[in-house]
């Protein structure tokens, strides 16, 4: 059996807590060790996450190139 955890970010903007816990609390509510906030698991987390807004600086605008 593999003992495979979930990663779950804090919620709260003040804590942003990275909190790692049991694949069994899928669909259940963790509380935040360090600020106590609630945390729904989401049942489904195969990391399937849309990153399509990465804080990437990729998206440099050329410099004055305009025709
Ligand atoms: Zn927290």
């Amino acid at each position: 059996m593999s003992e495979e955890t979930i990663r779950i970010m804090c919620p709260s903007l003040v804590c942003r807590k990275v909190l790692a816990v049991p694949v069994e609390a899928r669909g259940k509510t963790v509380k935040c060790r360090a600020c106590g906030t609630r945390i729904r698991i989401p049942e489904s987390s195969a990391g399937a996450k849309p990153a399509d807004n990465k804080p990437s600086a990729e998206k440099q605008a050329p410099p004055a190139n305009a025709a």
